[in-house]
């Protein structure tokens, strides 16, 4: 990859000139032509990019995906870990739109906003999912407003409840949801596993479309590190192709309409949220190459939520961005993509071992308490009455 160094350099020239607070200065400023840290690939097939901040105000996430050099984002369309936030200010939606022309993004196709983290459609407490719905369809109005026509949101939590009754919820909910808005497609992500998380299982997924009265308006973004951490072994093109066999078999090919790309920092089935920058991690950097490659997936959005720290700016994604370019085109024995496989996988090394740790102590400790709870189970009499049981078993069969 070309050192980005210079470019890094002058754009940070440019920031430093904005923060003097007169009117001059900000002339001077916006007379100057647009210098980016990455070069956008116009000839590339595949829409790769990033969740990229707002701060400032909506429209900066234009700015920001473009100086990342992506063709695609992701926005948080308000604040993920708040209720209520203010609505936009006039002038900000109209200069999302201009951004967006002046730089060549289609809102309706390549920009995929993420939901509050908030947002549970499924809670059985009835009062909490209506809190969610307001959430919800707020920001699928947001999302309107800006002429988005993809929104990524997770499924929820059937929490202590029935799971096939929080599936039911979400899918009414969704389809009020669909009622109350125009066009904005919504799109459900597929989860990690932990606890009683809707969509973990592809079956889920299917559950919820099923129900779906305008299935026009309703996709699935697969997760690359949470179908990892949910069983799904995607680690190689065969592996990654069984996956999407599976996908297509159990959902429908016709619904998958984006990708979040992320290594992950927990083993296979760990259920663990864990996300890892590409090649890191325990998917490595294969997956990856195979989705660079994978013709089904041209043309949506393939969005990095790779982890990044504060001090390390845009870069980070900028890279990835970069890298996943240069990884179109490569089969897995060219030996600049082996080398670039290995240099990768030795720097997540130590953090992999950790994990493994953790995970092997964690398994051992499970198997331990359900041996525990067998033993106890067959030392008592057999007390619960038939309804009691056929209610465990219901519960245990949605799972
Ligand atoms: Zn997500
Ligand atoms: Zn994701």
């Amino acid at each position: 990859m070309p050192p980005k160094v210079k470019a890094v350099k002058a754009v940070k020239a440019v920031k430093t000139v904005k923060t003097v607070k007169t009117a001059t200065a900000v002339k001077a400023v916006k007379t100057e032509p647009p210098s980016f840290n990455y070069e956008r690939n116009l000839t590339t097939n595949f829409k790769f990019g990033a969740h990229v901040s707002t701060a400032g105000g909506v429209f900066k996430s234009v700015v920001n995906a473009r100086q990342i050099g992506a063709n695609s984002f992701a926005l948080f369309l308000k604040s993920p870990r708040k209720w209520v936030s203010p609505e936009y200010k006039p002038e900000d939606v109209q200069q999302f739109h201009e951004l967006c022309s002046l730089h060549g993004y289609n809102p309706r196709t390549d920009i995929l906003p993420h939901g509050s983290y908030l947002l549970n459609l499924a809670n059985p407490d009835d009062s909490k999912a209506e809190k969610s719905y307001d959430a919800f369809l707020d920001d699928l109005k947001r999302c309107e407003l800006l002429n988005i026509g993809l929104y990524n949101f997770h499924p929820g939590s059937s929490l202590d409840g029935d799971h096939g009754d929080s599936i039911q919820k979400l899918a009414r909910n969704i389809n009020r949801a669909i009622e109350e808005t125009e066009f904005v497609k919504i799109v459900v992500e597929n989860m990690a596993g932990h606890g009683n998380l809707i969509g973990s299982k592809l079956s889920d997924l299917k559950s919820v479309i099923d129900l779906i009265k305008d299935k026009s308006r309703v996709g699935v973004c697969l997760d690359t590190c949470h179908s990892f951490a949910a069983g799904y072994d995607i680690t190689d093109q065969e592996k990654l192709d069984k996956f999407l066999r599976e996908f297509d078999s159990i959902v429908g090919a016709e619904y998958l309409c984006a990708i979040h790309l992320n290594d992950s920092k927990a083993p296979l089935g760990a259920n663990r949220d864990l996300h890892q920058k590409l090649g890191l991690g325990f998917l490595g950097l294969e997956v990856f190459r195979a989705i660079a490659n994978c013709e089904r997936l041209k043309g949506i959005p393939i969005v990095l939520e790779t982890p990044i720290e504060k001090d390390e700016d845009d870069e980070v994604y900028g890279e990835e961005i970069k890298l996943l370019e240069w990884l179109e085109g490569r089969s897995p024995d060219d030996p600049e993509y082996l080398e670039k496989s290995s240099q990768l996988a030795k720097l997540g090394k130590k953090e992999r071992d950790e994990q493994l740790k953790k995970f092997q102590v964690k398994t051992s400790n499970n198997n331990k308490t359900a041996k525990a709870k067998t033993k106890k189970n067959k030392a008592e009499p057999a007390a619960e009455d038939d309804q009691e049981v056929a209610k465990l078993m219901k519960k245990r069969r949605s799972k």
